[in-house]
C-alpha cells in the first residue's frame, strides 16, 4: 500500500507519525455503505492510512451512519458516546483521535451533530466522500469540518481505485455501485433527500471496476444503487443504456461467473431487464424486489406509484422468464392510516408470492418527510402485534423455500471459513448461506453441493464430487 510522508507538527491531523496511521470505519445499515465504507478507506489510502479491526488503535474513526433503520439517529448519537471516551483515552496518552460522522445521517443532521457531540471533528454527507483528503485538512485547520453539498461534480471520478491487495483481500464477491440516489420520493424514505437524485455512471468506468475485480479473484459481482433498475448511464455508443445492457455487457468479463443486482423498484422493471433473467446464465436466479405493503390504499400513501396488481403481474412475468427466480422483498408495517385489512392484505400477498426471504419493519416517521406529518399515525403496540405476525409468514415461506432443495445439488461459490475449523460458508445461486466441509483452498472456487440438512437462516451440505484437483493447487480467489 502506498505510503506517502506529509511533514506536518505532532499531533496534527495529517501527520504521519510512524509512516501510517490507522483508519476505523463502521459501517450502519446497507450494503451502498459497506461499498462506500471501502472506497473512502481506497481514497485515504494514499494518504497513508491502513484500516485497523480495533477502534481502539484508531487515529480517524469514520462512523458511516444510515438514515433507514428506527431510531438510526439516537444509535448515531450513542455510538458517539462511545467513540468519545476512545478519543480521551487517546489524548491521554498523547495522540490526537480524528473522529468523523458519514454518510445519510450526517446528510441530514450536519451541523447539528457538532453541536450536540463536541467531539466529532468532520462530518460530510454521502456526495463528499472523494473529497476527504482535503476535509481532513480542513478540520485540521479550522477545527472543525461539515460538508453536506450535493456536488455538481461525479464523486465517482475522484474517488481512488482501491489497490489490487485490498481487493484481493475483500474476497471473492464484491460489490460495484452502478447508481445511486432517487427521484422516487416514498412518502416514508430518506433517501432522495439524503442522497439526492439519480446518478448513473458511465458503463466504461463500470466495466473497468469490474475488470479490476476480476483480476484481482472476483468471481461475483453485484450491481448496486438505491434504485439500480432505474441505471440510465451513458453506454460506449454516448447513448444511455439500460441496466439489462449494462448486466449483458458485465456478464462477458472473464473471470466473473455469477452477477446480482439490487435494490429494485418495481416500476422501473422492463421488459429487457426481465428477459435478462432468462437469457443470461450469469445472472444469478435471485432478485430482492420491495412491495413494502399489499394494500393498494397503503400503497397510494406511500407514493408507490404502483398497484398490487401490478406486482403481482410483474412477478408471473418474471417467474415466466426464469421459473425458479427465488424473489426477496421489504415491508413496513403500521405506516399512517394502516388497517387491520390493509394488514390482512400483506399477510395474503406474502402467502401469495412465497418469498425465500424477505425483511420488514415496523414503521417509524423520518423527519422531513410526508409520512411524519400525517396524521392517522399507528399505535406502537399495533405495529408491534403485526410485524411478529407478518415475520411468522415469512419465516414459514423461507423454510418451504429452503425445503425445496434438501436432497438436491447445488451450485455453491466459497466464500470464506466457517466458524468451525475444516467447515467453509458460501453462496447458493439463489443467495442461500451454506455451510459445507470443504478444505479451505477451495474458497473462491464454485463447487457442486448436495444439500442434506435446511436450518432457519442457512442449508448445510457436502461436496458432490471430490475436489478434481489437489485442493493444494486450487487457487483461491481471496
Ligand atoms: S424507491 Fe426506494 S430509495 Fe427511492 S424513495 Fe422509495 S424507498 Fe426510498
Amino acid at each position: 500500500m502506498p505510503e506517502r510522508s506529509v511533514e506536518k507538527a505532532p499531533g496534527s491531523i495529517t501527520t504521519e507519525m510512524n509512516g501510517s496511521r490507522k483508519l476505523y470505519v463502521k459501517s450502519f445499515g446497507c450494503q451502498m455503505n459497506v461499498y462506500d465504507s471501502r472506497r473512502m478507506a481506497d481514497t485515504l489510502a494514499p494518504q497513508g492510512y491502513i484500516e485497523t479491526s480495533a477502534a481502539a488503535d484508531a487515529d480517524l474513526i469514520i462512523l458511516n451512519t444510515c438514515h433507514i433503520r428506527e431510531k438510526a439517529v439516537e444509535k448515531v448519537y450513542s455510538e458517539l458516546g462511545r467513540v468519545r471516551r476512545l478519543k480521551e483515552a487517546a489524548a491521554a496518552e498523547g495522540r490526537r483521535l480524528v473522529i468523523a460522522v458519514a454518510g445519510c445521517v450526517a446528510q441530514a443532521e450536519g451541523e447539528e451533530i457538532i453541536r450536540r457531540a463536541p467531539a466529532v471533528d468532520l462530518v460530510f454527507g454521502p456526495q463528499s466522500y472523494h473529497r476527504l483528503p482535503d476535509l481532513l485538512a480542513r478540520a485540521e485547520r479550522d477545527g472543525k469540518a461539515v460538508d453536506t453539498e450535493f456536488p455538481v461534480d461525479d464523486k465517482f471520478d475522484h474517488l481512488a481505485a482501491p489497490s489490487f491487495a485490498a481487493m484481493r483481500a475483500r474476497g471473492v464477491s464484491a460489490f460495484v455501485t452502478v447508481q445511486e440516489g432517487c427521484d422516487k420520493f416514498c412518502t416514508f424514505c430518506v433517501v432522495p433527500y439524503t442522497r439526492g437524485s439519480e446518478i448513473s455512471r458511465p458503463v466504461a468506468k463500470i466495466l473497468a471496476e469490474v475488470k479490476r475485480l476480476a483480476e484481482a479473484g472476483v468471481r461475483e459481482v453485484t450491481l448496486i444503487g438505491q434504485n439500480v433498475n432505474a441505471y440510465h448511464g451513458e453506454g460506449p455508443d454516448g447513448r444511455p443504456w439500460s441496466l439489462a445492457r449494462l448486466l449483458d455487457r458485465v456478464a462477458q468479463v472473464d473471470g466473473v461467473d455469477r452477477l446480482r443486482y439490487t435494490t429494485s423498484h418495481p416500476r422501473d422493471v422492463d421488459n429487457d431487464l426481465i428477459a435478462a433473467h432468462r437469457d443470461l446464465p450469469k445472472l444469478m436466479p435471485q432478485l430482492h424486489l420491495p412491495v413494502q405493503s399489499g394494500s393498494d390504499r397503503i400503497l397510494a400513501a406511500m407514493n408507490r406509484r404502483h398497484t398490487r396488481a401490478d406486482y403481482v403481474g410483474l412477478v408471473s412475468r418474471l417467474l415466466a422468464a426464469r421459473p425458479d427466480l427465488a424473489l426477496s422483498s421489504d415491508f413496513i408495517v403500521g405506516f399512517p392510516g394502516e388497517t387491520e385489512e390493509d394488514f390482512a392484505a400483506t399477510l395474503g400477498l406474502v402467502g401469495e408470492i412465497g418469498y425465500a426471504s424477505a425483511f420488514s419493519f415496523k414503521y417509524s416517521p423520518r423527519p422531513g418527510t410526508p409520512g411524519a406529518e400525517m396524521d392517522d399515525q399507528v399505535e406502537e403496540a399495533t405495529k408491534s402485534d403485526r410485524l411478529h405476525r407478518l415475520q411468522a409468514a415469512i419465516d414459514c415461506n423461507q423454510e418451504a423455500f429452503n425445503r425445496r432443495y434438501l436432497d438436491r445439488t447445488l451450485d455453491v461459490l466459497f466464500e470464506r471459513p466457517g466458524r468451525y475449523s475444516g467447515q467453509l460458508v458460501g453462496r447458493s445461486p439463489y443467495l442461500q448461506p451454506v455451510q459445507v466441509r470443504a478444505p479451505a483452498a477451495l474458497i473462491g472456487e464454485i463447487a457442486a453441493v448436495t444439500i442434506t440438512e435446511i436450518a432457519s437462516n442457512s442449508l448445510f451440505g457436502a461436496l458432490a464430487h471430490a475436489p478434481a484437483r489437489e485442493p493444494a493447487l486450487l487457487g483461491a480467489g481471496a
